[in-house]
């Protein structure tokens, strides 16, 4: 009895993205791009965009919400493709109970995307430096490719804590810096992008698990640098891991461009 306790914990404990050191990374990364009239508003406060940007993570303790906001289990609705534009279409869809269970990631940068271009309409410093922390944290767990599927740790493939390798154990152990994000665009319709990026890192998800079940053949997981699984797995997947770094930034910082734009450009 007392071994079945922790496992049963441990399987209903709600999964990070990329860790506190890959989402500093991209909060970081997210600012370079921005034009200077919208960069200034975030001078002198990077510290507390990259620290908040770590919030949402947080708030899964005090929020029982919070931890679906983070993830879309994208087959519930017959794959991305399929996913409603519409969270009442969804919802009714899939029942409220299973809605919140499968995710509202998309959804969730919608809200958060709505609040930021009310709070550069307010020209409430303080509030547009927090609401865009919260936005590039939704953002960049976007672009986790097992944020986008129920098998999000692979309990279904028999990889289970491919979640962590992927995302937070070789982000800590082998990417020291981001390679600089392209200039921002705004997005024609930016409410629409996330559809396209979970869509996007959905189609990585099959590489991403075979690489993992390739370098676990016959050896241990271990630790990252002491087992053979670490270097196989990094030799496949670090361009995924740092293009999906860099992607986040850059998709952060389109939203922020656009959001900044929707509220007339504020000085
Ligand atoms: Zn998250």
């Amino acid at each position: 009895m007392n071994r079945v306790v922790p496992l049963l914990i441990l399987s209903v404990l709600p999964l990070p993205a990329w860790g506190p050191k890959g989402h500093r990374l991209v909060a970081d990364a997210s600012l370079q791009p921005l034009p200077p009239e919208l960069r200034a508003w975030y001078t002198g406060r990077e510290a507390l965009y990259r620290e908040t940007c770590l919030e949402p993570d947080r708030q899964k303790d005090h929020d029982p919400e919070e931890d679906s906001r983070h993830h879309l289990h994208s087959e519930a609705y017959g794959g991305p493709a399929n996913v409603p534009f519409d969270l009442e279409t969804a919802r009714k869809r899939l029942g409220p109970v299973i809605f919140l269970r499968r995710g509202q990631l998309p959804w969730a940068i919608g809200a958060r995307y709505q609040r930021l271009v009310e709070a550069f309409r307010a020209q409430d410093r303080t509030r547009v430096v927090v609401d865009s922390a919260w936005l590039c944290h939704y953002v960049a767990d976007a672009q986790v490719p097992l944020h986008s599927t129920r098998n999000s740790n692979g309990k279904e493939t028999g990889q289970r804590g491919i979640h962590k390798r992927w995302e937070t154990a070789l982000v800590d152990w082998k990417v020291p810096v981001l390679a600089p994000p392209r200039p921002a665009q705004a997005p024609g319709q930016p409410l629409r992008e996330p559809w396209s990026w979970i869509a996007e890192a959905h189609a990585l998800l099959p590489a991403l698990l075979e690489a993992d079940d390739r370098a676990s053949r016959s050896v241990d997981y271990g630790e990252p640098g002491e087992s053979p699984y670490w270097d196989t797995f990094w030799a496949s997947e670090h361009s995924r891991v740092a293009g999906q770094l860099v992607r986040s930034a850059e998709c952060t910082a389109d939203l922020l461009l656009a959001a900044w734009k929707d509220a007339g450009r504020p000085r």
